[in-house]
């Protein structure tokens, strides 16, 4: 049995390895695709070891584990990512921590974000998530309704809205869930075309452990990667 930071290393060097794969097979850059290295399953130790081999990218599905990290973690210089549903209440703690917001999910939570940063005199780069396989018990815009916010969304001073998030359908395997990121891809350059100047959308967030090649062969700009780093290492 290895120790885990050799294990991390090698686990992470695997997918490095394979977003590069993944990224040639679609004519981009390897560098086009941010890893964020999400450590929800794991303590700061592991993390600790993940920055160690060059993922600064770290990404956190809850808000006081983020909190609860990032504070542990403060000596290095890691890019937190806030990947999971942000309840309001817990914005104002959140974005002095974070350089990025990927589940932008509702004009709620938006203008609660938007609020908080024109308080803490800021700006905040966020996604707005898609519920793009229509799960029922998945957060974000429907699919329908986000051209008809990109008017409201464009109010917000503060937010630099730099593109769209989504999750594939839980069933249905690596055909599906190309569907579904070609769905996302193909619902941001339409939302492009009929958006104010200001509203970029170059980031696409998308792909996880068991779907990343099918993301990254859509588009994907920014792939959240969990499970498949942390294989094979003793919590
Ligand atoms: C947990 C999680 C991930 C990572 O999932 P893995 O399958 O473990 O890679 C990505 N995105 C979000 C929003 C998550 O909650």
């Amino acid at each position: 049995m290895k120790n885990n930071s050799s294990q991390i290393l090698e686990n992470y060097q695997r997918v490095r390895q394979r977003i590069m794969e993944a990224a040639q097979r679609s004519g981009r850059q390897p560098d086009s695709v941010r890893m964020v290295g999400v450590t929800k399953y794991v303590g700061v130790d592991h993390a600790k070891a993940l920055v160690e081999t060059g993922c600064c990218d770290l990404g956190e599905s809850r808000p006081q584990e983020l909190w609860n990290k990032s504070a542990k973690l403060s000596v290095t210089n890691i890019r937190w990512h806030m990947i999971g549903h942000l309840q309001r209440n817990k914005v104002r703690r959140t974005l002095p921590l974070v350089e990025w917001i990927h589940a932008g999910d509702s004009l709620r939570l938006l203008k609660a974000v938007d609020d908080a940063a024109a308080e803490l005199n800021r700006r905040t780069q966020i996604l707005l998530e898609v519920n793009i396989s229509g799960d029922v018990n998945k957060h974000g815009f429907n699919a329908e309704d986000v051209e008809a916010a990109m008017n409201s969304i464009s109010q917000y001073e503060h937010l630099d809205v730099c593109g769209l998030m989504a999750m594939a359908s839980a069933s249905g395997g690596p055909d599906q869930a190309r569907r579904d990121f070609s769905n996302l891809r193909e619902l941001r350059d339409r939302l492009r075309r009929v958006s104010p100047p200001a509203i970029r959308l170059d980031e696409l967030s998308m792909g996880m452990s068991h779907d990343f090649a099918e993301a990254i062969l859509e588009g994907a700009t920014m792939v959240r990667i969990g499970s498949a780093l942390w294989e094979d290492t003793l919590v």
